[in-house]
């Protein structure tokens, strides 16, 4: 028997983590990529000997097997450091964990990107945990990193890896449930391709007509939430590029579910049973929530956190002064992030013509999608909302939802 997606070639069934690949004996197994750069497994039959070993490291295999049962703690949380807090993308805490394994003699793992070259790197210094910091929305290679992993469990050290859930699947399924192993999974609406991701690069390089060294998806200078990436050119932050994320056509196909892998729209890791020790995403919504956050809190960033083992409870505690921690549940944190509940949603017909057009024309096809469905009056909608202090913001979704309340839902 082979990995699922291998044999029926359902681009569902596949995430592209490449631990088929990476279990191959022969080495029958490498990753290559589709018209639009979403990575699959191709294999050599020559080579192929029907070990059924990729069918054994494939987590799509069995993924209810991979998530633990019962309603998780949960929590609002940030980190107490500001410096480090308004770094991050939402509260600080995956990098907080991260930071706090590395201190004490511990390996960890994060997705950092050369540009468009996002992978999962080996951090051994709070320099190193530094550089993962920040939500990349694109997906990571976890390639190298699964070997790298594998050495550093066999020698015992302590392993902390941050990713997304099928990513924490993947390592879940081929290492097992290992003392020396602490995953924590991001709440994951999906991912497009690096190449999707180069392309967007390049155009906007075009654009600017100078080097574009990063794209910083979150930044929190006006405000957790609010809707203003950065460019990062040679020289630092681009003071020509100050526009909305709205304004760039990857970064909006990418919010409204338009051009995520396949696998993302059936995602079966998108629910309350999580497969990380730990879970962390953003705490959106938590205004309303009652727990009492200043507006200088909201302003800085909440996370929600989902703990699910005692092993993830425990680093939580360990994490003592340096993480603001409140208790809250599971439904409360899900009625605000409906990826918490579900797999991301969107119009399949409108999106099979943005792929198409994608591979047929790359960067250039994603503009054009980009044009075509992003109407006027959504457009003006967007940048009134995007221009509205954080505090009035806050404001504005209590009042809509306590006329929600009051109305019953309607
Ligand atoms: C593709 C993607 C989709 C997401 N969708 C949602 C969502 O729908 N709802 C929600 O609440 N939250 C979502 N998140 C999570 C959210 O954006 C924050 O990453 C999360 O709240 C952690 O914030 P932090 O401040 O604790 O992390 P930080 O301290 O900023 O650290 C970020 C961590 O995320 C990891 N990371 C960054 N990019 C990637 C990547 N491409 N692949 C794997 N790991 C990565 C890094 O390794 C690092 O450990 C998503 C994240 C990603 C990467
Ligand atoms: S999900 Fe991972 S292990 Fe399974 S076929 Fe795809 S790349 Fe291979
Ligand atoms: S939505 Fe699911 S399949 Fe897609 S990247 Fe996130 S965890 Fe993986």
């Amino acid at each position: 028997m082979r990995a699922p997606y291998i044999d029926n070639k359902d681009a569902k069934l596949c995430t592209g983590c490449s631990a088929c690949a990476y279990a191959c004996p022969t080495g029958a197994i490498a990753m290559g990529e589709d018209a639009c750069g979403f990575t699959y497994p191709m294999v050599d039959e020559k080579k192929c000997i029907g070990c059924g070993k990729c069918y054994q490291a494939c987590h799509m295999a069995e993924p209810n097997d991979l998530k633990h049962n019962g309603e998780p703690k949960a929590y609002g949380a940030y980190a107490t450091n500001k410096d480090q807090l308004m770094r991050s993308a939402s509260g600080g805490v995956a990098t907080a964990i991260a930071l706090h394994v590395v201190a004490n003699g511990g390996v960890a793992y994060g997705c950092v990107a050369h540009r468009e070259d996002v992978r999962h790197e080996r951090l051994v210094s709070p320099e190193d945990v530094d550089s993962s910091r920040g939500s990349k929305y694109v997906q990571s290679d976890i390639s190298r990193a699964i070997s790298q992993i594998t050495t550093d469990l066999e020698s015992g050290a302590h392993v902390a890896f941050v990713g997304t859930p099928c990513q924490c699947a993947a390592l879940r399924r081929l290492f097992g449930k290992r003392e020396n192993l602490l995953l924590v999974d991001l709440i994951c609406e999906g991912v497009p391709s690096r190449r999707m991701y180069a392309d967007f690069l390049n155009d906007l390089e075009r654009e600017c007509g100078e080097r574009v060294n990063d794209f910083r998806f979150r930044d929190k200078r006006k405000g957790w939430g609010t809707k203003n990436p950065t460019v990062v050119v040679q020289g630092g932050v681009s003071a020509k590029r100050q526009r909305y994320s709205f304004d760039y056509p990857y970064y909006w196909l990418f919010q409204k579910g338009l051009i995520l892998r396949d696998s993302c729209y059936a995602c079966p890791y998108a629910c309350r049973e999580r497969v990380g020790d730990v879970t962390v995403g953003d705490y959106w919504g938590v205004e309303s929530m009652g727990l009492g956050y200043k507006l200088e809190e909201l302003h800085n960033g909440i996370s929600c956190v989902l703990v699910c083992t005692s092993r993830g409870q425990s680093v939580l505690e360990r994490l003592g002064e340096s993480l603001k921690m409140c208790e809250s549940s599971f439904s409360s944190i899900a009625a605000g992030n409906t990826c918490v509940n579900r797999p991301s949603r969107c119009d399949q017909k409108k999106r099979a013509e943005i792929i198409g057009e994608y591979a047929e024309k790359h960067g250039a096809g994603l503009a054009v999608s980009y044009k075509r469905n992003f109407g006027l009056e959504q457009r003006i909608w967007e940048s009134i909302v995007a221009c509205m202090p954080h505090s009035i913001r806050v404001i504005a979704k209590q009042t809509k939802r306590l006329l929600k309340k009051q109305s019953g839902g309607r």
